[in-house]
């Protein structure tokens, strides 16, 4: 068998970027047309009315904090960026995908997609086994990563931590576990990158931990 390192997190891979950076992505981007969805919801709110159009005049004061939801969802190109808080900003949601699924379209040789979110969505997980094969594949998973964490914040569904109290890291050595609810890991280390456990080696480390305590007082 041949190994790579994984294109991501660099950890000895039997593909060219790994089966968790893999499935994390695979989340990540299942995960964005809810986020969307609340994103334009946020949006209607600042705008203070149900999204008819007719008070878009309203959107050069939107409420506090709603810019990042305005520059998320809008503008739709980068060009047309004038502002300088919009130019340090996040790139828009929909513009990251369609450069994505343009890259995608063009090196595969595809028929080109709409630009609309469940079509962009649809390809872009179709052709992920694809995408996690090429070099580029880091680009894609922090544009991805970085998209959803933005958007997690705006609409305050930033997944909660939990400290994994008494369970040592099996690398550091340190009370440093945690749990994301949701996540696609049941335990990592707020230390160690390389420390992600499925909820089946979460589960052998913590009984190895008790063996070990019980050990230490009934030798
Ligand atoms: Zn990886
Ligand atoms: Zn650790």
């Amino acid at each position: 068998m041949r190994y790579f390192e994984c294109y991501v997190c660099s950890d000895q891979s039997e593909t060219k970027t790994c089966v968790r950076c893999t499935s994390r992505i695979r989340g990540a981007l299942a995960a964005l047309p809810e986020q969307f969805v609340w994103l334009t919801l946020s949006r209607q709110r600042a705008q203070g009315g149900g999204g008819d159009g007719r008070s878009s005049t309203r959107l050069h004061a939107p409420l506090p904090g709603r810019e990042d939801t305005l520059n998320l969802l809008g503008p739709a190109s980068r060009q047309s960026v004038t502002d300088a808080r919009d130019q340090v900003g996040s790139v828009p949601f929909l513009e990251t995908l369609a450069g994505w699924c343009e890259a995608v379209v063009y090196e595969r040789g595809l028929t080109p997609i709409r630009r609309d979110l469940t079509a962009m969505i649809r390809l872009l997980t179709a052709h992920l086994s694809w995408i996690c094969e090429q070099p580029w594949c880091p680009d894609f998973y922090e544009e991805i990563r970085d998209l959803l964490r933005t958007s997690q914040k705006i609409t305050m569904t930033e997944p909660v931590r939990q400290m994994l109290k008494g369970v040592m890291c099996p690398s550091c050595s340190m009370a440093s576990m945690v749990r994301y609810l949701p996540d696609v890991y049941a335990a990592r280390c707020m230390n160690c990158d390389s420390i992600r456990l499925d909820e089946h080696d979460y589960r052998l480390l913590v009984e190895r931990q008790v063996r070990d305590a019980q050990h230490a007082v009934n030798p």
